[in-house]
């Protein structure tokens, strides 16, 4: 059996290599380093893919949520909020732009944000929520999206783990995550469903304006030469690796098929395990099923172990050469950074349960079934003991 990785890019890059090394050397010979050609062909390219009006490209996608926050003209003391269990990126733009973090809980079907807990944490003072399509599953955007029309607020949906999530409606239409809420982001990071071989990121949005903001912001907030109108920030998209991300966004549907296919050989295996519970293919808990999960791009694959030590589970599992993630060890709200006399305990009990017994098993696009099978009953003789 092949050595067990938790996201294989090596694998991935055999399949694609040539492509790859000859599109780095191209750019190389070019020197066109910085808003090269490679970069504006792929921004093209990805909001065609994405059936989004403007692609922003930029360094990473904690600047990409940070952009997004400053190009809707958010201020200081506007509540932004988001879910508790999630990536601390999420929280620390907000907090860097001295917005406020209002952490809410989530949902114990998809991990996702809670969107009762959104209704009774909107205040007068609200003027974003940000849901994150947390392990690569949409989070319920219908619902989301009619409680920023009745307030008036803003949603800026963190795509950093759902890139290629097609995301059902009630009305059965079908929109890709990032590009549903007034504005979007991601992450090229090399492990995330769409990585490159660095950071990089990238900024959604249908609205022109907003686009226009945002091209200023990301280049020093000058819409003119050496004419700063705003405050920006210096954040791009290397064309290095937007020639990679060139020689990877045709695969993408592919990609996350694998995923998606591991992950049903995965549930397969533990659907009569007791204490086991898998993750669901509902991207709208108990509204729509989405039989074809292509609402969900598998970014992780993540079992609630009800019944056993977690924690003893990793060990075993590591010490069985299969590597594991803990994905999120310590909810948000008590994070030192993020700590708030505001929060109770009472206000995030699923939050406060899924830090104790989720664990991510090895997930990327080079699993085989030997691999898999070994996973499975590694994990199911550990539980049934
Ligand atoms: C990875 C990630 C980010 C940040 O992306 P970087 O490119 O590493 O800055 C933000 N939010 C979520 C949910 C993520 O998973």
């Amino acid at each position: 059996m092949r050595k067990i990785q938790m996201v294989d890019l090596k694998g991935q890059y055999e399949h694609i290599k040539e492509q790859v090394n000859t599109s780095i050397m191209e750019v190389i010979e070019s020197t066109a380093f910085i808003n090269g050609p490679e970069v504006q062909n792929f921004q093209k390219e990805l909001e065609d893919y994405l059936g989004v009006k403007h692609v922003i490209p930029c360094a990473n996608g904690t600047d990409a949520l940070q952009i997004a926050m400053m190009g809707l003209g958010l201020q200081p003391g506007d509540e932004v909020i988001t879910a508790d269990f999630t990536f601390a990126a999420t929280v620390e733009v907000i907090a860097l732009l001295q917005l406020t973090p209002v952490l809410v809980d989530v949902d114990p079907i998809n991990f996702n944000i809670d969107i009762e807990a959104i209704k009774k944490a909107i205040t007068p003072k609200t003027k974003a929520i940000v849901p994150v399509h947390l392990f690569g599953l949409a989070a319920n955007m219908d619902a989301i999206m009619e409680i920023a029309n009745d307030h008036n607020l803003y949603v800026i949906e963190d795509n950093a783990q759902g890139i290629g999530s097609n995301y059902t409606s009630k009305d059965g239409s079908k929109t890709k995550t990032g590009g549903i809420g007034h504005i979007g982001s991601t992450s090229f990071f090399p492990s995330k469903n769409l990585g490159c071989y660095g950071d990089g990121g990238a900024i959604f949005t249908n609205d022109d304006a907003l686009a226009h903001t945002i091209r200023g912001i990301v280049n020093h907030g000058m819409y003119i030469r050496y004419q700063h109108d705003v405050v920006g920030v210096n954040s791009r998209l290397d064309s290095i690796q937007a020639a990679v991300l060139r020689a990877k966004l045709p695969h993408l549907d592919t990609y996350n098929a694998a995923r998606q296919n591991a992950a049903r050989k995965y549930s397969d295996a533990f659907k009569d395990i007791e204490g086991i519970t898998t993750p669901t293919g509902y991207c709208d808990a108990g509204a729509s099923i989405c039989d074809t999960c292509d609402c969900h791009v598998f970014h992780q694959y993540t079992l609630r172990i009800r019944n056993a030590d977690r924690d003893a589970l990793v060990q075993h599992l590591n010490d069985n050469g299969i590597p594991c993630g803990v994905y999120y060890p310590i909810p948000l709200h008590l994070q030192k950074a993020y700590a708030d006399s505001r929060y109770k305990e009472a206000d995030f009990p699923v939050t406060n349960q899924l830090v104790k017994e989720v664990i991510s098993l090895p997930m990327h696009t080079e699993l085989d079934d030997e691999q898999i099978n070994f996973i499975t009953k590694t994990i199911i003789n550990f539980v049934a003991n």
